[in-house]
């Protein structure tokens, strides 16, 4: 018999699972001013043997120094070891790379200024959060902003692996080394980002690889395959990293393969009866309103589709510009 307790952190919710004497927690918290207090006092006596987090995000990884300081170990899929080891967006070879795929959308001049800005100011950020003593105030989703001290993770789960008799599945996407945690005989999965009780994720626009070897990496189609693979596992509770428990997973992760699918119809549908494009025209054509006030959601969430697609043989790229196949 398997038990948990879910605790609420601001937006985030991380898990204690206890199994047959083993403890373990699912995600490490985000840092925000009194998060490691609340979450300490939540925990009362349990002091979990391992936390595995599901990834490198600064809200899943964010308290995991402060585990390792208390003597408490964490692992995190071998992928996204960058993630929690620097803060993001440090290296010119990766700025480099996140701007030449915005000029790679066919986006014109003056959003490209805003685009190099944008990254700026997201590369300064990380710097902050990694190396402040203070907490940022920009706190909307939790109370106050997140600090994310890096680390070097005690372990690096490559592939699938097992903790304390609970599975660790990998489910590539998120991010490249994105995990989640399962108990298929009680039918419960801990899901992380990977299946979220009110919203679908954003394909994020990231790379892998070192140095100047980085290559992008295609978040949707992984994350797709990921969800493929998790609706075989005939789950029924769900424990996500944001919000409550809830039951139906199996359903719920029905209900997003069928929004990836209907989301990647309509960019098909539109290089079918427009033409071919360029990521930026077709984020036009699709959220005519939405594209410039919002260029990083909607260029990104068009590219996974786009890559999905791809990874299909349903659309190809050249040049910059994609048809229907
Ligand atoms: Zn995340």
């Amino acid at each position: 018999m398997a038990d948990v307790r879910s605790i609420a952190l601001g937006d985030n919710t991380v898990h204690l699972v206890q199994r047959g004497g083993a403890s373990l927690l699912v995600d490490t918290g985000p840092d925000f001013a009194g998060a490691w207090e609340t979450l300490r006092e939540a925990l009362g006596g349990d002091v979990p043997e391992v936390v595995v987090a599901t990834h490198g995000h600064h809200d899943h990884a964010g308290l995991g120094r402060r585990w390792q300081q208390t003597g408490t170990p964490v692992w995190i899929g071998a992928a996204d070891r960058s993630l929690t080891a620097r803060p993001l967006l440090q290296s010119a070879a990766e700025r480099e790379a996140m701007l030449a795929w915005a000029e790679g959308t066919g986006a014109p001049p003056e959003t490209l200024v805003h685009v190099r800005e944008r990254i700026e100011s997201r590369r300064a950020a990380a710097l902050r959060a990694a190396g402040s003593a203070e907490y940022p105030e920009d706190g909307v989703r939790w109370p106050t902003g997140l600090r994310y001290p890096p680390f070097e993770a005690d372990l690096l789960v490559e592939g699938d692996g097992e903790v304390g008799g609970v599975e660790i599945v990998a489910a590539p996407g998120h991010t490249p080394g994105n995990v989640v945690l399962a108990i298929p005989e009680e039918g419960w999965l801990f899901s992380g980002d990977q299946l979220l009780p009110n919203v679908d994720p954003l394909p994020a626009i990231q790379f892998v690889g070192e140095g100047e070897e980085l290559r992008r990496f295609p978040s949707l189609a992984h994350f797709a395959a990921s969800l493929e693979r998790l609706a075989e596992g005939g789950f029924t509770r769900c424990f996500p990293g944001h919000g409550e428990p809830f039951d139906g997973a199996g359903e719920a992760i029905t209900g997003a393969l069928s929004r990836i699918e209907r989301r990647c119809e309509r960019v098909r549908g539109s290089l079918r009866k427009a033409g071919p494009a360029t990521v930026y025209d077709l984020c036009m054509r699709l959220y005519p309103r939405g594209t410039e006030r919002r260029f990083w959601q909607t260029t990104s969430s068009v590219q996974g589709q786009l890559d999905l697609l791809a990874s299909r043989g349903e659309a190809r790229e050249a040049d910059g510009v994609w048809e229907a196949r």
